[in-house]
């Protein structure tokens, strides 16, 4: 989706668009990503965010020759729990996570899945930092992703300090990526979702600061738009946050959030990235 075709499910009147516009003007013009043939992790809070953060910039990656592991920091039990057994939504989101990734180029031996809880992952901080460090004891990479420092639900922040905890203990120095996925719900975006952002005064704080944010530490941009319509099928291969499986139930997906314009912002022709030792 690019700046235009957003326009349908975002904010609409003049300011928003033109506000919106701007700042993918300005996006646009950011340094591309060099050398996308670094040996790469990514790592995500949960099954999607994967594709939302960063899926076009890994399928390029792929074409380049790159290697790339994808880690799963948690198991995908809560997003639809109480709709169906948790053992059958873990197994469920597991397969889900490698036919995505295998419509990213991902074979399914370079993706791992902590079994840790979904939704509780800062009170597994030991366990989770000790998972990541094995990983990238094992694995060296050059490159890092991770959810940005400023994404906002608490396993995305989790996932970050984690990550970053493990480098600081191996003293290993890769190219850290922090991609956005929630950072992107915010006005002129999104119109906030009450669901999510509860307080009125942090909708519009959020409306200030994460734009300001944005152009501040958000330092390189991918254009994705050869590559759009390949993560769009990535994304759809995560059935259970994409459909309703069980119709006649408030099954939530992810079009839900803001009506659409949340996952249209995640899936514009540009992934933009804040980058640390590039
Ligand atoms: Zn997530």
């Amino acid at each position: 989706m690019n700046s235009s075709a957003i326009d349908h499910c975002a904010p609409t009147g003049f300011f928003a668009r033109r506000r919106r516009k701007r700042l993918h003007s300005i996006m646009r013009r950011r340094p591309e990503l060099p050398e996308y043939s670094k040996r790469a992790i990514v790592f995500a809070p949960h099954q999607d965010d994967e594709v939302l953060g960063c899926g076009g910039t890994i399928i390029k990656k792929i074409a380049h020759g790159a290697d790339v592991d994808i880690v799963f920091m948690t198991n995908g039990r809560r997003s639809h729990a109480g709709m169906m057994e948790v053992s059958d939504l873990i197994a469920l989101r597991e397969t889900e996570a490698l036919n995505a990734a295998r419509v990213l180029g991902v074979a399914a031996d370079r993706v791992s899945i902590f079994d840790l809880p979904d939704g509780k992952l800062n009170e597994h901080r030991d366990e989770g930092t000790e998972q990541v460090r094995d990983i990238l004891a094992r694995l060296c990479p050059e490159e890092v992703y991770v959810p940005s420092r400023y994404d906002g639900p608490d396993d995305h922040l989790a996932t970050y300090q984690f990550v970053m905890d493990a480098l600081n203990t191996l003293k290993q120095t890769p190219r850290i990526v922090e991609y956005a996925v929630w950072f992107w719900h915010h006005w002129p975006w999104v119109r906030p979702d009450k669901r999510i952002v509860r307080s009125p005064i942090r909708a519009v704080a959020n409306a200030v600061l994460r734009p300001m944010r944005m152009y501040r530490e958000f330092n390189v941009c991918v254009d994705i738009s050869s590559e759009r319509d390949q993560k769009l099928a990535a994304l759809a291969a995560h059935e259970s946050q994409v459909q309703r499986l069980m119709p006649n139930c408030e099954w939530p997906i992810l079009s839900d959030v803001s009506d659409g314009a949340w996952v249209a912002a995640c899936t514009q022709d540009i992934e933009i990235f804040s980058v640390r030792n590039v």
